[in-house]
């Protein structure tokens, strides 16, 4: 068993975390993470209105008793998106974790923490998560540079991010992309963390509701298959390469604007190639730790491994390394 801050403040046995995803955190997925003893979150976004939120929320709920949370991302987005109205949706549901992300969560945070709500902060660089903290957040989850999405425009990758972080951080702190086994989940703890956070990982898993296809294609795939999207926009995301990919970072590289690229990237399109298994649809969201991943475990095998992996590797391999 390991015990860290983390799980003894939000109440889970193992400190792993299965972060925000768009299509993929649904209370299938989320469940079987709760489950097996992590944390599981709900997507907020990938639900099309507030009120299918709270019936995913119900669901959720009718397959676990463990704590499991609901991720707010708030980002630009082609359709403007009701954040106050999915906040309430999270709060009237008796949601009591949330994981919050993209933009200062300040306006938020008086209504979460007056229903009693945890917050878990997720960002890509120190000056947002000491604001975080300074705002109320109970922990922060940072993303270095090898996550999936938005490692937005420092390029800090997690060997630095995550210590640089600690160091200046009281609440607990999630060590966030390019983590996907047991020797990830140590070098977190060792560089200061209180638990990770992984994305891809869980994509890859018998639970996680992509098609087959899709989780075939990420384990046959390397470190050197994702593609940064947006840069020029300053809205950075790391998605899969693949023919859309390439076209729409062509396109803004030449001086086109979103306009000039929103049918391509659209997350609408994204979600065919998870719905329908083909890797070419659309664009869709990956890190770099697909180049670690190489089966489709259960999510229940996936946690122990990590869990008794990590025990192993400080008790065997770094222990063994001591003079
Ligand atoms: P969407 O279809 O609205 O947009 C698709 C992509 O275009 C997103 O990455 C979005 O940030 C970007 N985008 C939209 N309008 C933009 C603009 N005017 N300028 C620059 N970029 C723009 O998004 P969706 O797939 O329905 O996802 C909903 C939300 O979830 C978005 O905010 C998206 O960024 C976010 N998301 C976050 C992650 C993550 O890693 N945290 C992963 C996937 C999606």
């Amino acid at each position: 068993m390991l015990k860290t801050r983390f799980t003894e403040m939000f109440g889970v046995e193992h400190p792993i975390v299965q972060g925000g995803m768009q299509w993929v955190g649904t209370a299938a997925l989320v469940s079987a993470v709760s489950n097996a003893g992590a944390l599981g979150i709900l997507t907020g976004l990938t639900q099309p209105t507030p009120e299918e939120l709270s019936r995913e929320i119900t669901r959720c709920r009718d397959l676990t008793d463990r704590p499991f949370g609901v991720n707010l991302t708030i980002l630009p987005t082609i359709k403007p998106v009701p954040y106050d109205e999915y906040r309430e949706a999270i709060i009237e549901s008796g949601v009591t974790i949330v994981e919050t992300a993209g933009a200062n969560p300040a306006d938020h945070m008086p209504h979460f923490k007056s229903h009693g709500v945890k917050v878990i902060h997720k960002c890509t660089s120190v000056r947002h998560a000491l604001k975080a903290q300074s705002v109320g957040a109970d922990a922060v989850s940072i993303d270095g540079f090898e996550c999936a999405g938005h490692p937005g425009e420092d390029d800090i990758p997690g060997l630095v991010l995550i210590p640089a972080a600690t160091r200046q951080l009281n609440i607990p702190v999630l060590a966030s992309g390019g983590i996907a086994d047991a020797a990830g989940l140590v070098a977190a703890l060792a560089l200061g963390a209180d638990g990770v956070n992984m994305g891809t990982r869980f994509m890859c898993t018998q639970e996680s509701p992509i098609h087959s296809e899709i989780k075939k294609h990420i384990v046959a795939s390397t470190e050197h298959d994702t593609a940064l999207l947006f840069r020029p926009l300053r809205n950075t995301a790391r998605v899969a390469a693949n023919e859309v990919s390439r076209e729409a970072i062509e396109i803004l590289t030449s001086g086109g604007t979103f306009e000039d690229v929103r049918d391509l990237v659209s997350g609408a399109r994204g979600r065919t190639v998870f719905e329908n298994g083909d890797p070419e649809a659309g664009v869709w969201t990956v890190g770099l730790a697909q180049g670690l991943i190489n089966d489709v475990p259960t999510v229940d095998e996936l946690v122990r491994r990590m869990v008794d992996g990590a025990e192993e590797v400080i008790r065997g391999r770094l222990e063994a390394q001591i003079a």
